[in-house]
Formats: structure tokens, C-alpha cells, sequence
């Protein structure tokens, strides 16, 4: 790609506010890492979630930008991770510095039998300690951080930048995806699709609230998840089975959604036609949340047996009144869009 571009702009920037957490974790003693600590707690706000993470100062912005890196898995927690020393600067138990959690999480029972539960490291170490495969030993370094993505274990901004770029630019084409023969509104929708974002109950109970069911409304048969809702579902397999017999195609075969969106971009077919097919599955995909909807809510605004009547008709005035120039007929596009 070469020079400046807007994504690696981004991912310049999102390095920057890397290289604020790699910095608060290794100054320790200096007088800004203290005042974060009085006012954000030990780890400086790091590691909690976004909604945590509210607020307007600059430092709420950069621990609001750190975990919607970890939400993406652009930037794992792993990533920064405990170098162990001399174990005089680690707590046993509290800290994450062998596996992917605290000591404490893992042994809760044991970890309340010990007498000193702030304990360090080197409190604790023996020789036998090696957590099992000899991944950590104790030597007489000071206990430090290493960054995983540079393989010295030092940041850099160069190298994070490219980590973020590759990461980002690799699932750019699905999630910046913006069709002009589709409204405002059902482009948006297709995003928090492609970004995994709906509410639905499945990532309701993730998010820890409370909710009677997680059973598909449309259904009752499934959890109700983004694949279920608009792929496996009975309702949502029959409507896709009746839409890919209209356009005389062979149909998707995944179970994801935005696979289904990535599917678009390869299927063997002229741009014009990818076009329509485009615009038949973001249709496709708006009815599907339409009717889940009106089911949930009881409002009864959409008939089962008319959902694929409904997608023929709206695809073709959202796609002809957009696309002027393709003088669409009705009656062509009834029989086979494709062929158009
Ligand atoms: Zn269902």
C-alpha cells in the first residue's frame, strides 16, 4: 500500500495510546504513574471493561481505546505480560504472571489458607515452583513487563503500528463495507452485524444482564446469537433457501453471518450483479431482524409467509431509486435479478 493511509493512521495512533499503558507499567516510581494510581487504582484503570472505562479525560479515552483493542482481539491482554525477576515486585496471588489469569482465580481455596495473601513471589518460590513445565524461574533481575509483540519483549511503536494495521486491514473489506444502493439506516445495521454488536440475547447474558430466556423468539429452538437469528434459524434457513432460488445461485453454506457477507465479495458473478446480490442480502438480513423484532415486541407488523415477497419488493425499490442509471424493470427484477 506504501505511505500515508488512513488505516495506518489509525493504527499509528492506537500504538501511541500503547505506548502510554507499556510506559505506566514500566516507570513505576515516577510522580504520573502515582497520580494515575491514586486516581484510577493499581493498574491504572488497565484491564477493566470499557463501560468501566467511562469518562472524558484524556486518560479515560486512552483506557477506553485499550479495551476496545481487547474487545477486538486486536490487542489481547496476553500481549503485555509479567517478566518474573528477583518475584520481589509480584504479588503470588493477586497478580497475573504464570497463565493467563491470577494464582487466586485458579486455587481459591488455597489461596485463602494462606496467612499473607499480598504475599510476593519470592515470598513463595521454591525450586519446585516452575509452574509445571519450567515456563517461569526466578533469577536475580528486577521483575519487569514484556511486550509479546516485539520479539525482544520491548515496545516499539513501529512494530505495534504494523500489528494493528495487519489486524485491522485484514478484516477492513467486511467491516467498513458501505453500500450506496442501500439506505443509511440498513448499512449501519449491516456494520453491527459485521462487528458483532446486536443485542442479542446470547451477548445479552455475556454482558451479564439478566434476561428470562435465551431461546430464539422466532423459533424457539435455539440460543438465540447472531449465526442463529440470521443464519441457522428455521425461519431464517427457509427465507435464504427461497431467496437463492430466486436469484439462481448456489446457496451460502457457512453458519455466520458476516461470513455470509464475505461470501458476496467471492462469488463468481459480474460486478453488476454483485451489486444486486449485495443488496438482496442486506435486505435479507434487515427483514430477518425486522421480524425478530415485531415477534419479541408483539407488534405483528410482518407476515412469515409474505418475509420473502417483502424482500423482493423492498430490494427493488431501494436498489432502483438508488441506481438510476440501471433503468431496473420490475417484472426482470421479479423473475431473476441476476440476469438483468
Ligand atoms: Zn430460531
Amino acid at each position: 500500500m506504501g505511505g500515508l493511509n488512513v488505516g495506518s493512521l489509525v493504527s499509528f495512533n492506537l500504538a501511541l495510546v500503547m505506548k502510554w499503558k507499556w510506559r505506566f507499567f514500566t516507570s513505576e516510581d515516577t510522580l504520573w504513574v502515582r497520580v494515575i494510581r491514586f486516581l484510577y487504582g493499581e493498574n491504572g484503570g488497565f484491564f477493566s471493561l470499557r463501560r468501566q472505562a467511562s469518562g472524558f479525560s484524556p486518560w479515560a479515552r486512552l483506557l477506553a481505546a485499550d479495551a476496545k483493542l481487547r474487545e477486538q482481539e486486536i490487542i489481547k491482554e496476553e500481549v503485555l505480560e509479567r517478566r518474573v525477576g528477583d518475584g520481589k515486585n509480584i504479588r503470588f496471588w493477586k497478580d497475573v504472571w504464570v497463565g493467563p489469569c491470577t494464582l487466586e482465580s485458579r486455587f481459591p481455596r488455597l489461596s485463602r489458607r494462606d496467612s499473607n495473601p499480598h504475599c510476593w513471589v519470592a515470598e513463595r518460590w521454591s525450586d519446585d515452583l516452575t509452574g509445571g513445565d519450567g515456563q517461569v524461574s526466578c533469577t536475580d533481575m528486577k521483575d519487569g513487563w514484556r511486550w509479546n509483540i516485539d520479539s525482544d519483549g520491548c515496545f516499539t511503536v513501529a512494530a505495534t503500528r504494523e500489528w494493528i494495521d495487519r489486524r485491522v486491514l485484514k478484516s477492513n473489506n467486511i467491516l467498513s463495507r458501505w453500500s450506496k444502493l442501500i439506505p443509511r439506516k440498513v448499512n449501519i445495521f449491516i456494520w453491527r452485524v459485521c462487528w458483532r454488536r446486536l443485542p442479542t440475547r446470547v451477548a445479552l447474558v455475556k454482558k451479564r444482564v439478566v434476561i428470562e430466556s435465551l431461546e430464539c423468539p422466532m423459533c424457539g429452538e435455539g440460543m438465540e446469537d447472531l449465526p442463529h437469528i440470521f443464519i441457522s434459524c428455521r425461519v431464517a434457513s427457509s427465507l435464504w433457501g427461497s431467496v437463492f432460488r430466486w436469484l439462481q445461485l448456489q446457496p451460502f453454506l457457512g453458519s455466520d453471518p458476516v461470513d455470509l457477507m464475505k461470501w458476496c465479495d467471492l462469488v463468481h458473478i459480474g460486478p453488476k450483479q454483485r451489486q444486486v446480490l449485495e443488496v438482496v442480502c442486506g435486505t435479507t438480513l434487515w427483514f430477518l431482524r425486522r421480524f425478530r423484532n415485531d415477534v419479541v415486541h408483539g407488534s405483528k407488523t410482518l407476515r412469515i409467509c409474505l418475509l420473502f415477497d417483502y424482500i423482493r419488493e423492498v430490494s427493488f425499490l431501494w436498489f432502483s431509486a438508488r441506481n438510476k442509471q440501471a433503468r431496473v424493470c420490475w417484472n426482470d427484477w421479479f423473475q431473476h435479478p441476476l440476469l438483468m
